[in-house]
């Protein structure tokens, strides 16, 4: 049995709470004086669900789309600094390479240790493609969801981006929605008009909002605005010091906390390979990308620098960068890291401490540094992780 002096608890609050925890999964839980002594007293911290990531394309050297081993190697990386819990993000490539780059990652979703893909396109806007190839991108016909839907790979999917003024694309959301999986608005040049008209057809998200879509403009809201009225739209943000300023992370968390509340904002990395890895040149999808400093950017076809392209955040980073410079809450912060995220995809069994989820655990020191990982029920050696080279002791 763990007792916590600080928890995060299932209702989004810091207290004092007790897990006892059995084969992987949570057995019992609750509030206050424990049931028995326990074995371990954490007295120091704050004992969070292990982290829920639902937009990472990569980390550890590593990317989701280049076969099981080198997605093992990104979810090493990212368990290491409090992920327990990931989507694996595809960019836009042809449906077919898709499709077998999900395929490839069956075995992972089978045994859970994969939660599912995102495809990030190819039904993006080419004039808000930000890192994805023109090339890869398409329009979301019904022949094109048909051949997502009814193939093998197509049951792995959990989430999709796309953008809503392409041809078909409200039909898509519709389509998608009907099948189970989320629907987010990313990548797009779409007027609040059009982003409502995608909501009201199964969009339930953002995906990073305000990078790769129109900003608050006075005379052209976009997407953004419909997105952040929606009471009901998760909040995807890339709190990493460089996507967002902020002050923009704070304007949304109070924007959503008087309309719909604090479960709305939802933490991702938006990860590229050089995530939890050293600086250098890797690869997205069909984009060389250098990270310099820890910021990822495109290489351009005459080898200068252009747009941003995925991050190098953990979710363990975003945590920290929300609750030190955006002056986030702590306990909303987590949440946003943790049972949002869950909720954004219709996870049940992770991110609150419940009787019967997954015993995976962050332990968080008073600076909101990891400082140990449980993942199903096992606590992991942090000197292992190799994290200590690369960006500090556990992240
Ligand atoms: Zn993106």
């Amino acid at each position: 049995m763990i007792l916590a002096e600080a928890a995060l608890t299932p209702e989004g609050a810091l207290g004092r709470y007790w897990l006892r925890l059995e084969q992987g999964r949570i057995l019992d839980a609750g509030h206050g004086h424990p049931p028995q002594t326990p074995d371990l007293h954490l007295t120091e911290g704050v004992l969070a669900p292990g982290f829920v990531d639902v937009h990472a394309h990569g980390g550890g050297g590593a990317a989701f789309t280049d076969g099981a081993a080198a997605a093992r190697q990104v979810l090493a990386a990212h368990r290491h600094r409090g992920t327990t819990t990931m989507l694996g993000s595809l960019v836009s490539a042809p449906l077919p390479e898709l499709l077998e780059q999900a395929e490839q990652l069956r075995a992972l979703v089978e045994t859970g240790d994969l939660a599912g893909i995102h495809l990030e396109g190819p039904w993006l806007s080419p004039d808000h493609r930000g890192a994805h190839e023109s090339s890869m991108l398409s329009d979301p016909t019904p022949e094109a969801v048909s051949a997502v839907l009814d193939h093998p790979a197509g049951q792995l999917l959990r989430y999709v981006t796309l953008a809503p003024e392409l041809p078909g694309a409200l039909e898509a959301a519709a389509r998608l929605r009907a099948a189970g999986l989320t629907v987010g608005v990313g990548h797009t040049g779409a007027s609040c008009a059009q982003t409502r008209e995608a909501i009201a057809a199964g969009a339930s998200a953002a995906t990073h909002l305000f990078n790769a879509m129109k900003g608050l403009h006075h005379r052209d809201p976009g997407a953004a605005l419909a997105l952040l009225e929606e009471p009901t739209s998760f909040l995807e943000l890339i709190s990493d010091g460089v996507h967002l300023d902020a002050e923009m992370i704070r304007f949304v968390w109070d924007s959503a906390r008087r309309n719909g509340g604090p479960q709305r904002p939802v933490l991702v990395s938006d990860a590229m390979p050089g995530a939890a890895a050293p600086d250098g040149r890797y690869r997205l999808g069909a984009v060389d990308v250098e990270v310099l400093g820890g910021v990822a950017r495109r290489v351009t076809s005459d080898g200068s620098l252009g747009a941003i392209a995925g991050s190098t955040l953990t979710l363990s980073a975003a945590v920290r960068e929300s609750i030190l410079r955006a002056g986030i809450e702590p306990a909303q912060a987590l949440m946003a890291a943790t049972a949002n995220p869950a909720a954004m995809i219709g996870l049940e069994n992770v991110g609150r401490l419940l009787p019967g989820g997954r015993a995976d655990l962050v332990l968080l020191d008073p600076e909101w540094q990891v400082r140990r990982v449980m993942y199903r029920g096992r606590w992991l050696d942090q000197r292992s992780s190799g994290a200590s080279q690369t960006d500090g002791p556990a992240d």
